[in-house]
């Protein structure tokens, strides 16, 4: 790659992965397949995404039952009414929690996430012990992020594919009543969108990762 590229401050990323990045991304320039200005584009793009987007997406839903009924059958649609853009070719499908089903996500392939709404997924999401352990111990995985649904819940587990992303609609805590659109979204973590957690209304920043033992914490 030639002096003086836009990318060089992230140079000092020393893993495997991010050196291979670095030099499939100088092939496609290379090759004239990408340009630079695209590759920025799109890093523009996904730097514009994060869970904000599903917080505010989350807290009209639990103001407005008309619509939370859009967003769980026409997800792009209803993110669109709150200027989110999420069109695109990949599907999107909201997962609700109920009183009797908790869902979880997770993408046991590798790391399929709801990337055009919530940005990138975090490093654990794509862990190996995250992908394997979060369907064949969904219970002991939530439990490590210090959230467990209560006896008799039915816990379903997502596999989110290339075409086929979910998000969690988590259910609007008790005590809740007289906040606000803006105050509810700011209960609603990332975590809880992908559902290892939920949203709390007192003392939980949604730093659980922090308390997250290395099996699960590991990054790639
Ligand atoms: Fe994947």
């Amino acid at each position: 790659m030639s002096e003086g590229h836009p990318h060089e401050e992230i140079r000092h990323e020393s893993s495997p992965y991010a050196a291979r990045i670095r030099a499939i991304e100088a092939l496609l320039l290379e090759k004239g397949v990408l340009t630079e200005p695209e590759i920025q584009d799109r890093i523009a793009y996904m730097e514009a995404r994060s869970p904000a987007n599903g917080a505010r997406l989350v807290a009209r839903a639990w103001v407005d039952p008309e619509f939370k009924e859009r967003l769980l059958s026409d997800t792009k649609g209803a993110a669109q009414e709150l200027g989110i853009d999420a069109s695109g070719p990949v599907e999107f499908v909201v997962v609700e929690n109920t009183p009797a089903v908790h869902n979880l996500i997770v993408c046991t392939l590798c790391s399929c996430y709801p990337r055009a709404i919530l940005g990138r997924p975090p490093d654990w999401y794509k862990s190996f012990e995250y992908r394997s352990r979060a369907v064949r111990e969904p219970h002991a995985v939530m439990r490590e992020f210090g959230f467990e649904p209560p006896e008799g819940v039915e816990v379903a587990v997502h596999d989110s594919t290339a075409d086929i992303r979910y998000m969690v609609l988590p259910m609007r805590p008790p005590g809740t009543q007289d906040m606000n659109e803006e105050q509810l979204a700011e209960l609603v973590t990332r975590d809880s969108l992908i559902g290892v957690s939920v949203p709390a209304t007192q003392g939980n920043n949604g730093s659980a990762l922090q308390r997250l033992p290395r099996s699960v914490r590991r990054d790639t």
